[in-house]
């Protein structure tokens, strides 16, 4: 489906929003320029929910989640940070990998299979994006990922 991604992307941030405790501030910087992308909504949904509900988990309080959706010629670059307890350098690429959990023992009161990015990152594949993180030990993390965009001068998708 054709989707407008701002407007897709802020109500699933809203729901969230309405949701969280008041220890955790959100940020939103999204162009006022519509960004079309063609996505399957339920998927995506199930991505981003995902990626929100991590940063939210391993935010420490007083901490501020910043969402920003930015287009490109080519792609659309959505990227979520936290600034949580964030993880090591040798293990950003890990955590899409399938049951990986980051150190069992700092996480084990948070609940969770570790299947949650390895679905996104799946999810994100079928979409012919790219997915990754970048992070800081006790700085924080960024969850990026790309998605295609459809050439609306052609008109290929619609
Ligand atoms: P599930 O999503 O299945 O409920 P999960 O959240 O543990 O479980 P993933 O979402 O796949 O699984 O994340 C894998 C691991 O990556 C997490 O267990 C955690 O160790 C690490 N991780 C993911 N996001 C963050 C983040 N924002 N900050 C710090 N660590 C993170
Ligand atoms: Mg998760």
């Amino acid at each position: 489906k054709r989707v407008n991604f701002n407007d897709f992307f802020n109500r699933i941030i809203d729901r969230f929003e309405m949701n969280k405790n008041d220890k955790i501030s959100f940020e939103r910087s999204f162009p006022k320029r519509s960004i079309y992308v063609w996505i399957d909504e339920d998927k995506m949904t199930q991505v981003l929910d995902n990626i929100i509900s991590n940063a939210i988990k391993y935010s420490p309080e007083g901490g501020t989640v910043r969402f920003s959706a930015h287009s490109t010629r080519k792609q659309l670059k959505v990227s979520i940070s936290d600034e949580g307890i964030g993880m090591p350098p040798d293990t950003v690429d890990k955590i899409f990998d399938r049951f990986y959990r980051v150190d069992k023992s700092r996480t084990r009161d948070m609940g969770g299979t570790g299947l949650g990015l390895a679905i996104a990152r799946e999810m994100i594949d079928a979409h012919h994006g790219k997915i990754w993180a970048e992070s800081k030990e006790g700085e924080g993390t960024t969850v990026l990922f790309t998605l295609p965009l459809m050439n609306q001068n052609r008109g290929d998708h619609s």
